[in-house]
């Protein structure tokens, strides 16, 4: 778009205008006095009189919000594994709760003294594997929840979807959503076949079951994991966890921790004594504390950070989730949040996003009363 004219630019510049004319004509464009010239054209004009074209007031500040969030590529050799972010799926009383429970009651809590483990919306595991300690992130957010509201604001989280079938019930309805929502997503499936310890149990037939749903098990010549687990007596499951890892190995896991993070906020409330408590996952770099922040429309700075035994840490890198204090207001689940260089700028980032959530409601309301009146009619 154009910017300034030629007149006024003469006189910014204390040049003569037919001067800037001939100039502009070397630089292959026609233009009068009165023409306004774009941006680019007044750069490379001042430019052969040493100077340097500013856009000034609300263009240029847009321009540094935008990149101020816009992520740089990372180079590979900054790029450092990372753990998987696995959700668990599944029909309905299949034993998804009961799975993550046991999980995280033997993987998680024996190691704290009074093994009492906080709720934030995430659990890190660390499992044993032949290749040494390996650890592994499970949200506790329900598969279909966390697959379509972070889908709906285009955050991707998870990495392996755990489908857990009951051996005594086989497939049903939720058992083909969350096949679809894991596909659709471009997400690998891991079937856990549970409550193989019920007298009913029939592993053979939910196999056969699933393959008419696309997943064929490796046993029967396919590529799709199937591990066999109770998750009452527990049986199976460090297997399934060995699994979860192979495959996060094979999908080869990087994000670069050196840098400011970003990630999706996964859960987020209102706590009467300590304010705004958000859940984030960090996809890439570091988060710290003292980090100032943008969470969806809002602005922060994080004034502490807990993990999920509700310790007190510093710094969460990629794939950790952490529960935080000092954003301003309550995220929505699935917004982005990214750290921003200081709060002068995260704050301006915050209001600008607001001001643009507001414009598109006043849109939406716009429409809404259009409709009406055709309805009328
Ligand atoms: P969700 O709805 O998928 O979260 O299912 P839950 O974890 O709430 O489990 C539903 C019921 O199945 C509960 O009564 C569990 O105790 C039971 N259950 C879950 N896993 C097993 C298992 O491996 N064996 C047996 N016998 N019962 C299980
Ligand atoms: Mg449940």
């Amino acid at each position: 778009p154009e910017v300034i004219s030629v007149r006024e630019l003469a006189e910014k510049m204390g040049e003569d205008p037919n001067k800037l004319i001939a100039d502009l004509i070397s630089l292959g464009k026609f233009v009068t006095i009165n023409q306004a010239i774009d941006f680019e054209t007044v750069s490379k004009l001042v430019e052969k009189y040493g100077k340097v074209a500013k856009l000034e007031g609300a263009e240029e500040e847009e321009a540094i919000l935008e990149a101020e969030l816009e992520e740089a590529e990372d180079k590979p050799e900054n790029l450092k594994p990372r753990p998987p972010v696995v959700t668990i799926m599944g029909h309905v009383d299949h034993g998804k709760t009961t799975l993550l429970d046991y999980i995280r009651n033997t993987k998680v809590a024996e190691r704290e003294a009074g093994g009492i483990t906080q709720h934030i919306g995430a659990s890190i595991v660390e499992v044993d594997t032949s290749e040494g300690k390996k650890k592994i992130t499970f949200l506790d957010t329900p598969g279909h929840e966390a697959f379509t509201a972070m889908r709906a604001r285009g955050a991707q989280v998870t990495d392996i979807a755990v489908l857990v079938v009951a051996a005594d019930d086989g497939v049903m309805p939720q058992t083909i959503e969350a096949i679809n929502h894991a596909q659709a997503a471009g997400v690998p499936i891991i079937v856990a076949i549970n409550k193989i310890d019920k007298p009913g149990a029939n592993p053979d037939r939910v196999k056969q079951e699933l393959t008419q749903h696309g997943l064929i098990p490796e046993d029967w010549g396919g590529t799709t994991i199937m591990v066999p687990v109770s998750a009452k007596t527990g049986e199976g499951v460090d297997e399934l966890l060995e699994m979860i890892s192979l495959q996060a190995e094979l999908m080869e896991l990087k994000a670069n921790p050196d840098k400011k993070a970003r990630g999706v906020v996964l859960e987020a409330k209102l706590d009467k004594q300590r304010g705004p408590v958000a859940t984030l996952l960090v996809q890439s770099g570091t988060l710290k504390v003292g980090d100032p922040i943008v969470a969806g429309l809002y602005a922060g700075k994080i004034r502490a950070m807990f993990d999920d035994k509700g310790r007190s840490v510093k710094e969460a890198g990629p794939s950790m989730a952490v529960e935080v204090l000092g954003i301003e207001d309550v995220p929505l689940a699935g917004d982005k949040f990214y750290v921003v260089k200081d709060e002068k700028t995260a704050r301006k980032i915050a209001e600008k996003r607001q001001e643009l959530a507001r414009e598109s409601a006043l849109e939406k309301e716009k429409r809404v009363s259009l409709e009406d009146l055709f309805a009328q009619i």
